[in-house]
């Protein structure tokens, strides 16, 4: 077995066969064995990659070296930091699946779900705390977490937890860690905030870089369709999901309140629709992912903020109802497909108002995506016989495409409906605590 080459607890190597890894994925390849010496890391590398593995197999070794005779110290070595409750919920489930054979015991200390079990599972011994910043620097606040040994300290999704305003919570946080430690940054980018903090945070650390693979998503079919309006891009999208091969379909909308509007006429034409945003508390959030998951139901509509994370590798397409406003989250919402390996197909319906955004996305990638027309759908301006011509690049001036460069100290100011949502789903993990 290809893990066996780094050494890893037989206990440990029998958790990852039973998850069917075969072989390590690029970003396991670089980062394990860097990770397993103790060194700090700084990975550009998003969800899709295996990116999970490469902090959790590290950190259950470093449990596996500690114990005596299998029973574990019960001092907490592991601290994952995650922006958002789902990505704190893969993390876990990664952990528990991982850590199978070896009696870990691990708390997942989020905001949305009530105090009385985390506060149980705390005045325990645990060896990994996977949390979200506020609920865990409220229990910090109430003295029932105690951070002094941690050994290895993941800040997972760095870009994001920057991007939800969550910088001087991390900062707080990083002050009730020992200095001594080993640090692993994972960020889909690498921008100059992500630089600051990881300038702050980590000790010389390694960087390791898989952004060309991460943009091009070579095994996702990239298209684009151009849509007159919006009951168009609603008989395109109902074409799409009749497709033979769906299994499962992830459909983006720019908001909340259209996400909902979506699913319900969805639901109404007999696609069984169920929707995830930023509104929506914990456990209805959990709720329709588990839906999904037992796939009882074919269609998720969401919005950005709540499909981050999201991991089902039955979905099969993507489809962007309307075009992301930030190009970066093209890349995070088409990987929701093509996972673990499999292939994905990602739709785009480029409306009027979406050729500016669609612009800014190839520039991000670098790739031209492909345009494509479905017979007795084709766009009103398409003549039949010749090739769809793209609007002219000055469409970009007329609709500013927006950019989430801002101030690392300042608290972000809510312009666009998904900054709002983003701000929105930041003050829950505090608030909801
Ligand atoms: P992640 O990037 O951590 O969200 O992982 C994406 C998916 O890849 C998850 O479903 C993992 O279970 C799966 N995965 C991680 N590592 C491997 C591997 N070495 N071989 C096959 N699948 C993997």
């Amino acid at each position: 077995m290809p893990f066996q080459k780094f050494e890893l607890h037989t206990l440990l190597l029998k958790g990852i066969n039973t998850c069917g890894f075969e072989s390590p994925t690029e970003i396991q390849e670089k980062a394990l064995p860097l990770a397993l010496q103790g060194q700090d890391i700084i990975a550009t590398a998003q969800t899709g990659t295996g990116k999970t593995a490469a902090f959790v197999i590290p950190a259950l070794q470093q449990l596996a070296k500690t114990w005596t005779v299998q029973r574990n110290t019960g001092i907490t070595q592991t601290l994952v930091l995650t922006p958002t409750r789902e990505l704190a919920n893969q993390v876990t489930e990664n952990i528990r699946q991982l850590g199978r054979f070896m009696r870990i015991r691990y708390a997942n200390i989020v905001g949305g779900v009530p105090y009385p079990p985390q506060i149980r599972l705390l005045s325990q011994a645990l060896d990994i705390i996977i949390a979200t910043p506020g609920r865990l620097i409220d229990h910090l606040n109430n003295g029932r977490v105690d951070l002094s040994q941690i050994k290895i300290f993941v800040l997972d999704e760095a870009d994001r937890m920057l991007d939800m305003g969550f910088v001087n919570d991390v900062k707080t946080i990083a002050q009730q860690l020992p200095e001594q430690r080993q640090t692993l940054l994972f960020s889909a980018t690498f921008e100059k905030e992500v630089q600051d903090i990881a300038q702050q945070l980590l000790t010389n650390p390694v960087k390791i870089e898989l952004t060309h693979a991460f943009k091009k998503h070579e095994a996702i079919k990239q298209h684009i369709l151009q849509a007159d309006d919006y009951s168009h891009k609603h008989a395109l999208l109902r074409h799409i999901l009749k497709d033979r091969e769906l299994q499962q379909a992830v459909v983006f909308t720019s908001t909340k309140r259209s996400a909902e509007k979506l699913a319900d006429q969805l639901n109404e034409r007999g696609f069984k629709s169920a929707v995830l945003h930023g509104d929506m508390k914990q456990t209805a959030r959990k709720r329709t992912i588990d839906i999904m998951k037992r796939n009882h139901a074919q269609v998720l509509v969401a919005t950005d903020v709540a499909a981050r994370g999201l991991d089902i590798k039955t979905i099969t397409h993507v489809v962007n109802f309307d075009l992301p406003q930030v190009a970066e989250d093209y890349i995070h919402r088409i990987g929701r497909t093509g996972r673990a390996g499999m292939n994905g197909i990602a739709f785009s319906l480029v409306g009027p108002s979406d050729w500016a955004y669609l612009y800014e996305i190839e520039k991000f990638t670098g790739n031209k995506i492909s345009q494509t027309v479905i017979e007795g759908l084709e766009p009103r301006l398409a003549k039949p016989g010749l090739p769809l011509k793209r609007p002219h690049s000055a469409a970009q001036k007329r609709q500013p495409v927006k950019k989430h460069k801002r101030n690392m100290d300042k608290p972000p100011r809510p312009k666009t409906g998904r900054q709002a949502e983003l701000k929105k789903a930041a003050s829950q993990e505090h608030s909801e605590n």
